[in-house]
């Protein structure tokens, strides 16, 4: 018999009344299950069976969201492995983001990344609609520079060409005269046919790309608070601790890590690295959701998982995703003129020769000196 109120009128539930407090705990039904089942198996190395319907029926309230509103979700490789495999539909580095955002047909995009991607997509999209699921989701590369830093910059080396980290702001993109990424950083410097280039805003990436060319780079002092924090002693612990382990590397990290490293590269190229090396055992030394999401689809790797989280794209989860669709929030939006210069120099990268494979950096490089400009 059906519980009533002191009034008469049916009592709610206990899935209601717990629903009414946590709008995040929808019912797991069997057709949440039908639709889902598929999409366990790509995580139930990260996400336990107990956890699963909860998290179950909320990817399924996304992916039916996703498909009332011819939205999609780019999701970086940085993303959860729930996030990355069971309600992303474009998936990979900023740059391959960046491309696949300006390609698709839908009328909504939602950056599952940080905020400097989601400006990029509507850079490269204006038309659409894109939405963030947390506005505080940053970087501390990008909010290390400003587009007005980069003016006087200019002012301070006239006629010197600005390279731009994809990791920034549309405004500094639209100052500078191309940008790059880590998978491309040293082919975009090389086609500026310039004896001296300067590259923001990463310190760490400056250095890493001088090792690799006879270009002159001067650059800033940002780095990325993830990837500068990994040490040559962490190579070592991990090779006493592991014998015959693989270590890769980022170019974000400083140069004598990489130089420790067996291969460093982007992320775009640590997963390539991972589908053709043949590796037994390896280390990706990045953000911590990287080596799960690789392993889903390289399981013959036993990946050893010391790594760093990013508290930015940490902040982004199914529950704001979810709230991201429901609410169309939160909108970027990025000025008409800003669109037009940044358009231009993400244009000016995408132009260029696509490589067969993103680059690698090699470990057996000098280093060379780097300025960090001050203005
Ligand atoms: S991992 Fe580093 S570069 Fe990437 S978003 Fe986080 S702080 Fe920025």
């Amino acid at each position: 018999m059906d519980r009533l109120n002191w009034d008469g009128t049916p009592a709610s539930t206990d899935a209601e009344t717990a629903q009414a407090s946590n709008p995040y705990l929808l019912p797991y039904t069997d057709e949440v299950k039908a639709a889902t089942d598929h999409l366990y198996e790509r995580v139930k190395h990260v996400v336990t069976p107990m956890e699963w319907p909860q998290k179950a029926a909320l990817i399924h309230a996304i992916n039916t969201l996703k498909a009332e509103k011819n939205a999609v979700i780019l999701a970086h490789n940085y993303m959860t492995a729930d996030i990355f495999h069971c309600v992303g539909d474009l998936m990979g580095d900023s740059l391959a983001l960046a491309r696949m955002a300006a390609e698709s047909d839908a009328d909504v995009i939602v950056q599952a990344g940080v905020h400097f991607m989601a400006e990029t997509a509507k850079v490269l999209a204006p038309e659409k609609t894109v939405l963030i699921p947390d506005m505080e989701a940053g970087c501390s590369l990008a909010s290390s520079i400003t587009g007005e830093d980069v003016r006087r910059i200019k002012a301070a080396y006239p006629g010197v060409p600005v390279v731009t980290y994809v990791n920034t702001s549309a405004d500094v993109k639209a100052e500078c005269d191309m940008c790059c990424t880590s998978s491309n950083a040293v082919q975009v410097v090389e086609s500026l046919n310039s004896d001296t280039v300067i590259l923001l805003p990463d310190q760490y990436l400056a250095k890493n790309v001088a090792a690799q060319t006879d270009v002159k780079i001067l650059t800033w002092a940002g780095s990325c608070e993830v990837h500068e924090q990994f040490t040559t002693e962490d190579v070592q612990d991990l090779r006493d601790a592991h014998p015959g382990v693989v270590i890769i590397t980022h170019p974000e990290s400083p140069l004598e890590v990489v130089q420790a490293a067996d291969f460093a590269g982007s992320t775009a190229a640590m997963a390539d690295w991972a589908r053709n090396s043949g590796a037994k055992k390896a280390v990706l030394l990045t953000e911590c959701s990287m080596s799960d999401n690789v392993a889903v689809e390289v399981p013959e790797i036993e990946f050893i998982r010391p790594c760093n989280l990013c508290p930015h794209m940490k902040k982004i989860t199914l529950e704001n995703i979810y709230d991201a669709l429901r609410f169309d929030q939160h909108e970027v939006h990025v000025d008409a003129d800003v669109i037009e210069g940044a358009r231009a120099s993400v244009q000016a990268m995408l132009d260029l020769p696509k490589p067969a494979a993103p680059a690698s950096f090699d470990p057996a490089c000098q280093e060379k000196p780097v300025d960090i400009v001050t203005v």
